[in-house]
């Protein structure tokens, strides 16, 4: 199955020229949807990760499913104040401006490994944070899985453990 055929572009959005790759007609499709999450369930397996860790918002919506099929915890990595408790927290910046991830203290114990999920990839800059922000607490990052590569962007470049996606546009 190409899992192309059931992801949208829509232009212009969120901002005039940016082309919008939506996952929402994979998530609404029950075969491709089962297709992909066993695709990264694959790749996934032979890192032989304890967590997955999903970045806000829709890298939950493929790393809690991965979670339970791999039977691994899931925590979130989620922006500046969303999270209850203590938190760890890594700021990075931006084309213009900066930007906060954090996570839960005690969401991941050192030595953890961990598979860091998102549903695309761009410049990298969102992963390569993240992937910070986790080894800041100790974790072992083995791996970094997307759906979506944006790979003309090059954004694997920022990204230094073993990256997965399951499709891309040049
Ligand atoms: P990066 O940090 O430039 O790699 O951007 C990746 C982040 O931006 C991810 O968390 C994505 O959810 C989001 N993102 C950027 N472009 C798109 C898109 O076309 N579709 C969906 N999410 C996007």
């Amino acid at each position: 199955m190409d899992l192309k055929d059931h992801i949208r572009s829509i232009p212009d959005f969120p901002k005039p020229g940016i082309l919008f790759y939506d996952i929402s007609t994979l998530l609404a499709h029950a075969d491709a949807w089962q297709v992909t999450m066993g695709r990264m369930a694959k790749a996934a397996r032979a890192h032989q990760p304890d967590v997955i860790a999903g970045i806000e918002s829709r890298g939950f919506l493929v790393a809690a499913p991965l979670a339970l099929k791999l039977g691994c915890g899931f925590i979130m990595v989620r922006k500046k104040g969303k999270l209850p408790g203590a938190t760890i927290k890594h700021t990075y910046d931006l084309e213009y401006g900066s930007d906060t991830v954090e996570i839960q203290e005690g969401a991941v114990e050192p030595g953890q490994r961990v598979i860091l999920v998102d549903d695309l990839l761009a410049t990298g800059g969102t992963f390569a944070a993240s992937i910070e922000l986790l080894r800041k607490v100790g974790a072992e990052v083995c791996a970094a899985a997307c759906l979506i590569e944006l790979a003309f962007l090059k954004g694997r470049e920022r990204v230094d453990v073993p990256l997965h996606s399951l499709v891309s546009y040049d």
